[in-house]
């Protein structure tokens, strides 16, 4: 099977397989314990807090383990409902993650940031808001999951920090893609290993100092998340994230050879696409997008987004309709409804979102096999 589905999850890196099995073998203590072994564990997780704050551009002690994205973004969502007074300005582009805890939190301060048709949200009507006064905390996610677009949670970080009001950044589909310089002047960042080649189920929050998580029962990291640390999930996640800074390079903001090589093959993979299917479109493809995502609204065919998924996956390649972490289970998209796509444009909607390790071989081939769909799909055709 050929997998084009990391933005859902990425399969687990040799370098995470081997740094969980090492901990599962040096670490067998809980972390808090009293005796050697339990300072052991505690002083592993110390050193890949510190490795991720160096690469966040933070302190340690702000950095928390949590059990992934999902978890992140409801402790940093409920403290800023309970701390802050305000408006909450959201954008329409957030994961469920993040919308469902405003809604449950926050439904009465939300107002929601505008989306311009190329999937990006509108950082100058956040400025305008924020000069206007009364906001409480801008919320805004680093890259998009179903689009792969990258949002201007600089220029918003800056705005941010002029008006003293905080963001909170989910860059789940950021870390471990994209150079990460920047992205402590966030005051919240939220994540998770399993985007990047880490296991499932573990995750990293940055937040201010101080704040106080609404997990309560234990000391664990300094209180601010009650419950034993998932120790060799924390080590397996900071390895294969050591692995993708190493291939992001030392060039700060500037994007490394290794990345400017695939969003080489990925815009070939649009190109010929486009050129060979009349119809189909590519929402947020105007944009700068990350390098290894591609949204495709196909041309129609019947039930529509199912059927391909079934035919390419008869094919042999994994790919998904659209939300990261529903795939398969079909919902209209939040997000291209945000674009001011039409509901029915979810139907169509296909996402293929590769991984470091994904060739030009591979793209060629998944176009072949897109291709190969379109022709078993076309209205008219008896086999299908
Ligand atoms: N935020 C974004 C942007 C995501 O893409 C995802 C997962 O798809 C999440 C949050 C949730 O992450 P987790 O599965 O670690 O809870």
């Amino acid at each position: 099977m050929r997998y084009f589905d990391h933005n859902a999850t990425y399969p687990l890196c040799a370098a995470a397989r081997s740094a969980w099995l090492d901990a599962v073998e040096r670490f067998p203590a809980n972390p808090s314990s009293p005796h050697r072994w339990g300072a052991r564990a505690g002083t592993a997780i110390e050193d890949a807090r510190a490795k991720v704050a160096r690469w966040l551009g933070c302190r340690p002690s702000d950095v928390v383990w949590t059990s992934g994205a999902t978890e992140s973004n409801n402790t940093a969502l409920r403290h800023l409902a309970d701390a802050t007074t305000g408006a909450v300005l959201v954008s329409g582009l957030e994961h469920p993650s993040v919308q469902a805890p405003v809604r449950r939190w926050l439904a009465a301060r939300r107002e929601e940031i505008p989306v311009l048709r190329s999937g990006v949200a509108d950082a100058a009507w956040v400025e305008a808001r924020l000069s206007r006064g009364g906001v409480g905390a801008v919320v805004l996610m680093a890259a998009n999951n179903e689009t792969g677009v990258i949002q201007p949670w600089r220029d918003v970080a800056d705005m941010c920090a002029r008006h003293g009001v905080p963001l909170m950044c989910d860059a789940a589909q950021w870390v471990g893609r994209m150079p990460t310089e920047g992205l402590g002047a966030c005051e919240w960042v939220t994540g998770c290993g399993h985007k990047f080649g880490g296991p499932q189920g573990v995750g990293f929050l940055k937040g201010p100092g101080g704040f106080r998580g609404f997990f309560l029962g234990g000391p664990q990291e300094e209180g601010r998340r009650a419950g034993t640390e998932n120790v060799a999930g924390v080590l397996s996640m900071v390895a294969a994230w050591e692995v993708r800074q190493e291939a992001l390079g030392k060039a700060g903001r500037v994007l490394s050879a290794a990345v400017e090589e695939r969003m080489a093959v990925r815009d070939r993979f649009v190109a010929a696409l486009g050129a060979a299917l009349p119809g189909i479109e590519f929402p947020g493809g105007e944009a700068p997008r990350l390098w290894n995502t591609v949204a495709a609204l196909m041309p129609p065919a019947e039930d529509c987004r199912r059927r391909w998924v079934v035919r390419l996956d008869r094919l042999g390649f994994a790919v998904s309709t659209g939300s990261a972490c529903s795939s398969g289970k079909e919902k209209p998209s939040g997000v291209l409804a945000a674009m001011g796509y039409p509901g029915s444009a979810s139907d169509r909607m296909l996402r293929f979102s590769a991984g470091w390790e994904t060739s030009d071989a591979e793209w060629r081939a998944l176009l072949d096999a897109v291709l190969a769909a379109a022709r078993e799909l076309a209205p008219g055709n008896s086999q299908v």
